[in-house]
């Protein structure tokens, strides 16, 4: 994990992915994400001619990194479903999103809130993609977005331990989001 979190701090937007809050096993998804090393359709492509590069969440488009975080209508769905307008109307291309996540917010609370979003969300995609992938059950868009929701929560509930007050302006946050 210190590797890791070296090569992490070698971008610039090391500040929006790395944060002491993070989830390990998301962090790892969004990093490859941010050097498209992840194996979308596109990418697969080019060594195996064979591989199925239509995108598995909505059976349209070819599948790409961009197409994937958030073109894609079922992504996009969850990714507003999640996050409401927290990221502004800047829309969902993977620069925009991006860039608002490195960047932040006005608020310290509402930058951990969109960042953790937003990490929670690409690992759900991610996994939801994979799922599918190997020919087990999918889920539908409503349905992702209640989970990431669920795992956003639980991730507050668990800083509660350390300090009450601020626990309960994340929660505020979180709850008054649209
Ligand atoms: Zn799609």
């Amino acid at each position: 994990m210190e590797h890791y979190q070296k090569c992490v701090a070698k971008g610039g937007w090391s500040k929006g992915i790395w944060f002491s809050e993070a989830t390990p096993k998301f962090v790892f998804i969004v990093w490859l994400a941010m050097h498209n090393r992840l194996a979308t359709g596109d990418r697969v492509l080019k060594w195996n001619p064979q591989a199925i590069t239509t995108c598995w969440l909505c059976k349209v488009e070819d599948e790409t990194r961009d197409h994937l975080f958030f073109y894609c209508l079922y992504s996009r769905e969850v990714w507003k479903g999640v996050t409401g307008n927290m990221a502004g109307n800047g829309g969902c291309s993977w620069s925009q999103v991006t860039q608002v996540v490195v960047n932040g917010l006005q608020e310290r609370v509402a930058t951990f809130l969109l960042r953790y979003g937003f990490q929670a969300v690409i690992y759900g995609l991610w996994q939801e993609r994979n799922v599918r992938r190997v020919g087990e059950s999918s889920q539908p868009a409503n349905c992702l977005t209640t989970l990431m929701d669920k795992l956003v929560r639980n991730r507050i509930t668990s800083l509660r331990k350390k300090n009450d007050r601020k626990y309960e302006r994340i929660m505020e946050v979180w709850m008054g989001r649209s």
